[in-house]
């Protein structure tokens, strides 16, 4: 249901009916307009919980593949042995109490023109609007020898879990002397700074634990999200442990051999004890299968309301998308789940679309009392996603040690409150 909408459809219903027109209506529940969201990650979870509590007269479904969701976010301090894994995940009972219908099951089929979505196992889903909200896949074919079966050994840990506890148990093993290597991604990929923070955790482990030992950062590209702010923390904390390569200094990777951990550089080869190959990214595998991503890979959309400019009445939120100036984070893709949620109630409710704004930060630990940060606010701009004038900006460079260590307990304090807004 798209020009005539649900509730006008529904309105003018029942004035017919009130006025002896025709219609049933009596002793008959009005049919829901039904939203269906798949995937409760950091986008998904926030635009199901925020469109049930802004219009409750929705139906809202979330289906989600698995029963818990594992937090990337403060992930990399599983690998220094700052926290567990436990304390990174979550279960759906909050938005369930909420109203919202959680579902869990892996969606393989999307139909656009019938409108539903179909479960692994053949349950078919119907919907008047889909968000798909499905986070990154991966690109196998992007640097020779790799594949997903070579992940076991040369793990990505890009999606906390079992890959993010077998990095952790490769570097228990590493003998003290040895060299960890970490690939980092070109560019666009999921959190920016996320490699630079996880060369920190491990060095913050090795400086404790392991002191002899090395950690080559090799990279696709030559400049860094925080970029400063991280030499600068590396060097005041680990000395010369963290060594970064970029792209036109021969860090671009473009083979590997995983049995023997050899990287294959366009340069040199490197050789490695423990290596963290992440790989080149595009959109989840849903939105592929369900043709909503371009010839880059990710998804386009209308970013007043992020529904997809190929296939009108599904939205695409989060990492998936593109969104302008944002980055694939976290704290965006829950920026992006309440503009979505916020369009969707409007749109279904006859509504004009509402003025969307965006905002991020994104906070790095370079060690438990040292945090940075980047922040930014957006707006629409020409119909695009631009940063606001003189908004935003990255932690100071000469700030001192106190300053660092209040932005330290920021980053947890942001971690507990954007977890507590999406599963309670
Ligand atoms: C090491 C690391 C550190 C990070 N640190 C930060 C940080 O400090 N701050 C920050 O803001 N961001 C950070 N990020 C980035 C953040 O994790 C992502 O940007 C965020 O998770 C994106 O949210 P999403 O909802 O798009 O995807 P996800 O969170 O990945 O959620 C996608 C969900 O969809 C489900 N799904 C996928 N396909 C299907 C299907 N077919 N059927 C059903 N369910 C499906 C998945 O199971 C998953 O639960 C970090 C990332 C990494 C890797």
């Amino acid at each position: 249901m798209t020009d005539l909408t649900r509730r006008r459809f529904l309105s003018a219903s029942a004035a017919l009916a009130a006025a002896g027109l025709g219609l049933p209506m009596i002793g008959r529940a009005a049919p829901k307009a039904r939203v269906v969201v798949v995937g409760g990650g950091y986008a998904g979870a926030i635009a199901a919980k925020y469109l049930q509590r802004t219009a409750p007269e929705i139906r809202v479904t979330l289906i989600e593949k698995s029963p818990y969701y594992v937090s990337c976010p403060l992930s990399n301090e599983v690998l220094s042995g700052e926290r567990d894994l436990d304390s990174l995940t979550f279960d759906y009972r909050g938005l369930t109490r909420r109203g919202i219908n959680v579902m869990q099951d892996e969606i393989v089929e999307v139909d656009p023109a019938q409108h539903f979505v179909r479960g692994a196992g053949g349950n078919r889903y119907n919907y008047d609007r889909l968000v798909i909200a499905p986070g990154v896949d991966y690109r196998w074919d992007a640097i020779d020898g790799m594949t997903e079966a070579a992940a076991e050994v040369v793990p990505h840990a890009w999606k906390a879990g079992p890959q993010t506890e077998l990095l952790r148990r490769q570097l228990e093993a590493m003998d003290d002397g040895g060299v960890f290597i970490i690939v980092a991604p070109p560019n666009p990929f999921r959190c920016p700074p996320g490699p630079y923070e996880r060369a920190a955790q491990v060095a913050h482990y090795f400086k404790v634990h392991k002191p002899k030992s090395k950690i080559l950062l090799l990279d696709a590209k030559d400049a860094f999200s925080k970029q400063a702010l991280f030499q600068a923390g590396w060097k005041a904390h680990y000395g010369d442990m963290i060594e970064w390569v970029p792209g036109a200094a021969g860090g671009i990777v473009e083979g590997i051999d995983p049995d023997s951990r050899t990287l294959i550089g366009q340069v040199d080869d490197y050789p490695g004890d423990v290596v963290n190959l992440i790989p080149h990214q595009r959109a989840g595998k849903l939105a592929q299968v369900a043709g909503l991503a371009d010839d880059s890979g990710w998804c386009p959309v209308d970013p007043r309301s992020f529904e997809s400019t190929i296939h009108p009445d599904i939205h695409v939120i989060g990492d998936a998308c593109i969104a302008g100036a944002m980055p694939k984070s976290g704290y965006a893709a829950n920026s992006q789940g309440k503009v979505c949620a916020a369009a969707i109630a409007a749109a279904l409710n006859g509504d004009p679309l509402p003025a969307p704004s965006y905002v991020n930060t994104c906070y790095s630990l370079i060690a438990p009392d040292h945090g940075i940060s980047v922040a930014g606010v957006y707006e629409l701009n020409d119909g695009a996603i631009v940063g606001v004038p003189d908004s935003g900006g990255v932690s100071p460079a000469d700030a001192d040690a106190r300053t660092r260590a209040i932005e330290a307990k920021f980053a947890r304090s942001w971690f507990s409150n954007i977890t507590a807004d999406m599963f309670t």
